[in-house]
């Protein structure tokens, strides 16, 4: 339930508010938009008549009752607001949310080596990247491939973060990991696999960590939003959503379907930021910058990409990673369309490829 109070309520009214439905054994949380308070229902409100509420104060402008199984993650919660996750780095806060700039996420599967880490760190940052993603812990289908190196990879990310000034994305498989990782990493990822490990899910919410959630390969846009809700309800609020694409039934030409189409759905849904991974989604490199454009396109508030120094010698997803080259043609493409789209770092000096801006001028018609 959400109790939407006027504009200009003084503070010691919402106070009074709070303070009368926390005796009825319901949590306020209170939540600041730039024009109006909410204050979200936290507990079993379902006895509650709202006009029980509305009749608490002449300051209330209306309650509504969130109908859905996700409640914090719902878009009603913050009144339509989307929610901007603001993360540290090196190079200064980047924030992910519907009213900023892309925000652009590249690196390798796994974290190889000290040269290949930072070699593609410093390359990805050249092109305009904001952070760096490797893996140290990998979840492998197969028990006997590569498993990622583990803590020294985490040292190495370390390095490629001081060395660069990137944020770091890293991925947490294990409850018993989490202080280590979160560490090193600026963003904490849960990966597909993991999305409904209920457990993990609830430690990563007890810390305050930016919390990059994949949709689970085969989950639904629900079982994708209760899992964030688990990360929510335990406290986190920074909680970005990944859509990495879904099981399809082609076994051939494409790993994943990317469903683009989570895009719009979600905003109706939920005010979290949307990251894209069209790497993972397509499983080949030569699909990535078309899904990518689609993304942006689609209104994605995010990117990641997988980039390679030397994709066909990858320890893991070399099909898919885009070599540094390619990545950097890949941002110049990107500028335009984003810039388009109003969504592309005003300060980032990355060049427009001529013939491709004249491109999509044309597309749109300018
Ligand atoms: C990854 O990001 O490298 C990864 C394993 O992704 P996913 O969890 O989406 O499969
Ligand atoms: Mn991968």
């Amino acid at each position: 339930m959400i109790v939407v109070m006027k504009s200009g309520t003084p503070l010691a009214e919402i106070e009074r508010v709070s303070q009368e439905i926390r005796s009825w054994d319901i949590t306020p949380e209170k939540l600041e938009g730039t024009h109006k308070v909410v204050i979200g229902l936290v507990g079993d409100t379902a006895e509650i008549d709202p006009r029980q509420i509305q009749n608490l104060s002449h300051c209330i402008e209306q309650v509504l009752r969130v109908k859905k199984p996700f409640k914090r993650a719902s878009k009603e919660f913050r009144y339509g607001e989307p929610s901007e996750v603001v993360v540290p780095t090196p190079n200064g806060p980047v924030t992910f949310g519907q009213n900023h700039p892309l925000v652009v996420v590249a690196g390798p599967c796994s974290v190889e080596n000290e040269e290949m880490i930072v070699k593609t760190a410093l390359a990805v940052k050249a092109a305009g990247a904001q952070f760096l993603r490797g893996g140290a812990y990998k979840p492998r289908t197969s028990p006997y491939a590569f498993q990622g190196h583990g803590e020294s990879a985490l040292e190495l990310l370390a390095k490629a973060r001081v060395v660069t000034g990137l944020g770091i994305i890293t991925e947490v498989m294990d409850t018993a990991d989490i202080d280590k990782v979160a560490s090193v990493a600026d963003v904490v990822q849960i990966g597909a696999r993991n999305m409904q490990n209920f457990s993990l899910l609830r430690k990563v919410g007890a810390t305050l960590k930016p919390i990059l959630l994949k949709r689970g390969p085969s989950a639904t846009i629900e079982e994708w939003l209760m899992a964030a809700e688990y990360i929510l309800a335990a406290g986190n609020p920074n909680v970005i959503l990944c859509e990495r694409g879904i099981r399809t039934f082609d076994q051939q030409y494409t790993r994943n379907t990317l469903d683009i189409s989570a895009i719009p759905v979600l905003r109706t849904l939920t005010h979290l930021p949307i990251m894209i991974d069209p790497s993972h989604a397509t499983g080949f490199s030569e699909f990535v910058s078309t899904m990518a454009m689609a993304s942006i396109a689609a209104g994605t508030d995010s990117l990641m990409i997988e980039v390679h120094p030397n994709p066909a010698k990858a320890l893991s997803d070399g099909p898919q990673s885009l070599t540094i080259e390619a990545f950097e043609q890949l941002m110049q493409e990107m500028a335009p369309l984003s810039k388009f789209f109003g969504r592309w770092a005003k300060n980032d000096s990355a060049t427009v490829m001529p013939k491709f801006a004249a491109k999509v001028a044309t597309m749109a018609g300018v």
